[in-house]
């Protein structure tokens, strides 16, 4: 059984069990009773600034780009929410790091659409994510007589590129409701979605598979995967994995995860996360905006488990912190798990810092996700 240290975690969560913690609520615009013009101005400026920086953190745009946009983007509607709940399944395992969450540098989105900018390369071989996304995401029937499953998410379609090749347009089958995702490739990559398409292809079929993304109706092997799969996809479960995929950004911006994996797992959304870095700090700043009481998810931080050294003491490595994050919604199921691994990696980060330069990390985000003073205490320990 693991002792259970009660912090501060997040102030501005509504923990149950942290009784140390009192909850933190920012001011509402328009609510300054007895204010001069000047001072309600100032606050309600001071309000839009909070509101595009928390967007910026959470989409990876930059601030103008989310002052232009003007977060916050409604929810996403029931269709687009389960399209999206199955876009974050899909690339949330990815088999190697890269250089943002998920292979997912920024994104837009609207109640009905979300446009993803992806990153160029996969791992330390550089492979490319984009073709890497269009594996996972679109459908194909198994090989007959494999025994695989239905690979990619059923009933997706290609609708189209538009700017020039760079955006790859999405959709759901009709009868599956309206739901948009675009995939756009990234500056810099001279190659279009036709042929990375033409790519993938070739390599669905080589294998024995049956490309489904251009067929007009659902296919039955679609239609047997999808009885199963609509089954267990309960609105909360694909609310809460939508509105997760749009806050993605977040586990680079708050906290500095040189690895994110995301998984559902009944109607929990597990997430697992690495850390060079294992200072309580991270881990603190990324549930204070899951759990911001404006813009954050619809969740509760129920228990936590912090293993971290206090920020007085040296770096402590090796450790794992947990965190429970309840749904708002009357049952109070548990909504998210999030797990922490400080230094999983054994001696030292070489590799995993050669690989996320090869794939493209940008080096201010290196230097904080693998601090120098944190990797030297590191490798001091493991002398030790
Ligand atoms: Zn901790």
């Amino acid at each position: 059984m693991q002792e259970r240290k009660e912090r501060d975690i997040a102030p501005a969560c509504t923990t149950k069990n942290t009784t140390s913690s009192s909850p933190v609520f920012i001011g509402v615009p328009g609510s300054g009773h007895g204010m001069s013009g000047r001072q309600a101005m100032s606050r309600r400026s001071s309000w839009e600034s909070r509101k595009h920086h928390y967007w910026s953190d959470c989409t990876g745009n930059s601030l103008r780009a989310s002052r232009r946009i003007g977060h916050p983007a409604p929810p996403a509607a029931d269709a687009q929410a389960l399209l999206e709940s199955w876009v974050l399944e899909q690339l949330g395992l990815s088999p190697d790091l890269s250089a943002h969450p998920f292979g997912v540098a920024s994104l837009t989105c609207s109640a009905a659409s979300l446009t993803l900018h992806l990153d160029p390369y996969l791992g330390r071989e550089r492979h490319s994510f984009p073709e890497h996304c269009l594996h996972r995401l679109l459908p194909a029937a198994p090989a007959p007589g494999s025994g695989d499953e239905l690979g990619g998410i059923p009933g997706l379609r290609v609708g189209g590129t538009e700017a020039g090749g760079r955006k790859l347009r999405l959709h759901m089958v009709d009868g599956l409701g309206p739901a948009q995702l675009t995939l756009a490739l990234p500056p810099g990559l001279p190659e279009t979605w036709p042929a990375v398409e033409r790519r993938h292809r070739s390599w669905v079929k080589g294998h024995g598979m049956r490309p489904l993304w251009a067929t007009p109706w659902l296919d039955y092997e679609e239609s047997d995967y999808l009885d199963a799969c609509l089954a267990r996809a309960r609105s909360a479960r694909a609310t809460m994995g939508s509105a997760l995929l749009r806050r993605l950004a977040l586990f680079h911006t708050s906290a500095a995860f040189y690895r994110v994996r995301c998984w559902d797992e009944g109607d929990t959304w597990k997430i697992d996360a690495c850390t060079a870095n294992p200072s309580t700090q991270g881990h603190d700043q990324l549930l204070q905006r899951l759990c911001h009481p404006r813009w954050g998810l619809p969740v509760n931080l129920a228990h936590a488990f912090c293993h971290c050294a206090g920020h007085e003491s040296p770096y402590a490595w090796g450790h794992t912190c947990a965190f429970y994050l309840d749904g708002l919604e009357p049952s109070g199921a548990e909504a998210i798990y999030l797990r922490v691994h400080a230094s999983p990696e054994g001696r030292d980060h070489d590799r995993q810092i050669e690989t996320l330069r090869r794939a493209g990390a940008p080096k201010e985000w290196m230097d904080r996700a693998f601090p120098t003073d944190a990797l030297q205490d590191h490798r001091g320990t493991q002398r030790r």
